[in-house]
């Protein structure tokens, strides 16, 4: 019996010795290749999602300091002259209000398809 790969066709093709049978498979070839795979942290970002705007829907104790309200009364988070929320310390690159930071922010999960995005853009 003789055991045949077609690559072309993606077959495999077993033949016996009197010739009488051949047998052709169709089957998937998936290719695995050992990528790296970058880490998302926010240790290696630069703060890209807080240059979002950020709506403040709730109470969790933002300090007026950081709000901007709009001609509508809506509240969001300050952003400075370079487009990042002015509760972000510059230095660190970390929340200055960690424990005050709005739902949104508490929301916007690392590694999401919203973190994904700013990081291409911005990164
Ligand atoms: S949540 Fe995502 S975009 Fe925001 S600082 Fe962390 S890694 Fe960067
Ligand atoms: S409140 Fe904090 S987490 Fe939210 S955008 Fe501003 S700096 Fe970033």
């Amino acid at each position: 019996m003789a055991l045949g790969f077609n690559y072309l066709e993606n077959a495999i093709i077993i033949e016996y010795p009197n010739g009488l049978l051949r047998l052709l498979l169709l089957f998937m070839i998936i290719k695995v290749k050992n990528l790296p795979v970058p880490q998302v942290t926010c240790a290696n970002c630069q703060a890209c999602c807080c240059s979002l705007e950020v709506r403040i829907i709730s109470d969790t104790g933002v300090p007026n300091r950081h709000i901007y309200i709009d001609e509508y009364g809506n509240e969001s988070m300050l952003r400075l002259d370079d487009g990042q929320c002015s509760a972000l310390n510059r230095d660190t690159l970390m929340c200055s209000i960690y424990e005050n930071r709005p739902w949104v922010c508490r929301e916007f999960e690392m590694g999401s398809y919203e973190c994904i995005d700013e990081r291409i853009e911005k990164l």
